[in-house]
């Protein structure tokens, strides 16, 4: 590792690594830190992308795909099912990866383009210099070293601490953190083309449970929900017991994980002197689904593509960077961002005897195109009980 670079990255998720191979065959010279000692592991995902979105950014690989999805089924508290065919089910016809080898496949694109990588290697501290960050505070492997950089880009997660050291609030709402236990298991009975998601009070209070195919009788079954409904004392990993002890009692448990999820808005800017902030640390993430893995490479790409232009002409302080945070705001993912968070704020107002009522008015209907105001639409139509509900959520996001 050397002492001056064009671009640091603090992080080595999807994100850290997407930035550092667009920067690398922009000519730059980039370093990125990643304080596990392996890229990959643990895996802290559902693993679930859409099809479109991922090849914006690289070919598929049956090496990291570890099961193919054409249709998502939604199961309502009471047992209703609503089956989204691949025809309508747009973004849920995708992938399930193994993220294991697709994060490292990205990191090794990034070394092969030109970027220094260091694992085992975390920033402790950023560098200020009048207010700008100038670079990080590197420790790897006991050593302890001063790296400096035109920009830093900040991709380190929804545990990001480095955007904070640099004195930017990156606060989420306790209300707004998901709590996520995760198993990843096997011999199970499963539709291995279909992820299913089960919603309800009682099963995920304020968020859902995914079952998530990896093969033919394996699956990633995980759930999020958030403390604020959840009964007293009880734990995602206790709702996800009961759920297993149901549905698959003949399952083997071979992984199991935790994590977070933020489900809040994103940060209110995502730039600073000297700093861009990218993916789960910017708070991109998806407020209804969860999924960040296109977020955070969507923002590092832009992030380091508005960096390179920024260096060129040796200008990295926050006006310049701006482009960046204004860019993916204004973009379809910005847009989607908002709606989402609205759209989550409504649902987990719900009682399950509402949502029963919702699931069972649209579970039979094919719908002709899938789209979130189409179905709202449709709900209108069906549920004139919950007209006033349902319109104040069209309302907000059409
Ligand atoms: C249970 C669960 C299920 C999920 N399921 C899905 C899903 O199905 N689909 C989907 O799209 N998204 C899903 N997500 C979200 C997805 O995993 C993240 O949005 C995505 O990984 C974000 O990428 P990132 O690069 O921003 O951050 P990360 O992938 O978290 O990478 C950040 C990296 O930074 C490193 N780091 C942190 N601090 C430092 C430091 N000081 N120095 C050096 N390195 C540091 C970390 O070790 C980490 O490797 C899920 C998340 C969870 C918790």
């Amino acid at each position: 590792m050397k002492d001056r670079y064009d671009l640091l990255i603090i992080g080595g998720g999807p994100g850290g690594a997407i930035a550092a191979k667009t920067a690398a065959c922009k000519g730059l010279s980039v370093c990125l830190v990643e304080k596990r000692p392996a890229i990959g592991v643990p895996v802290r995902c559902a693993e679930g992308i859409g099809k479109d979105i991922l090849q914006q950014f690289i070919e598929p690989d049956e090496r990291w795909i570890s099961a193919e999805i054409d249709r998502a089924i939604l199961v309502s508290p009471d047992g209703t099912s609503m089956v989204l065919e691949p025809q309508h089910a747009g973004n849920e016809v995708g992938y399930v990866l193994d993220r294991k080898i697709f994060d490292r496949e990205l990191v090794w694109q990034a070394a092969a383009a030109g970027a220094d990588i260091a694992v085992k290697t975390r920033a402790v501290a950023p560098i200020m210099e009048n207010g700008k960050v100038s670079g990080a505070t590197i420790e790897s492997c006991g050593e302890v070293k001063n790296v400096r950089a035109e920009a830093v880009i900040a991709a380190d997660g929804v545990e990001s601490k480095f955007a904070r050291w640099c004195g930017i609030d990156t606060t989420v709402p306790l209300r707004e953190i998901m709590s996520c236990a995760q198993y990843l298991m096997t011999n199970l009975t499963i539709d291995p083309h279909a992820t299913v998601f089960y919603f309800g009070n009682s099963i995920a209070p304020e968020g859902y449970l995914w079952v998530f195919p990896k093969g033919e009788r394996s699956a990633n079954v995980g759930i999020g929900i958030t403390g604020r409904k959840s009964a007293p004392g009880k734990r995602a990993k206790d709702y996800l017991d009961a759920f297993v002890r149901s549905h698959f009692p003949d399952g083997r448990t071979i992984e199991c994980i935790v994590g977070g999820v933020s489900v809040c808005r994103p940060l209110p800017c995502t730039v600073a002197d000297g700093l861009l902030i990218v993916g789960d640390a910017a708070r991109v993430v998806d407020p209804l689904t969860g999924g960040g893995i296109f977020n955070a490479m969507y923002t590092g790409q832009l992030a380091a593509d508005v960096a390179a232009g920024a260096i060129a002409e040796g200008n990295t302080l926050k006006e310049r960077l701006m482009p960046y945070d204004t860019t993916w705001r204004c973009a379809k993912l910005g847009k989607n961002l908002e709606r989402n968070y609205k759209i989550k704020e409504f649902f987990i107002g719900l009682s399950d005897k509402k949502l029963n009522a919702l699931a069972q008015s649209v579970s039979k209907i094919n719908l002709k195109e899938f789209s979130t105001l189409v179905l709202v639409k449709e709900l209108i139509k069906r549920n004139p009980g919950l007209i006033l509900d349902l319109k104040a959520l069209k309302d907000a996001i059409s």
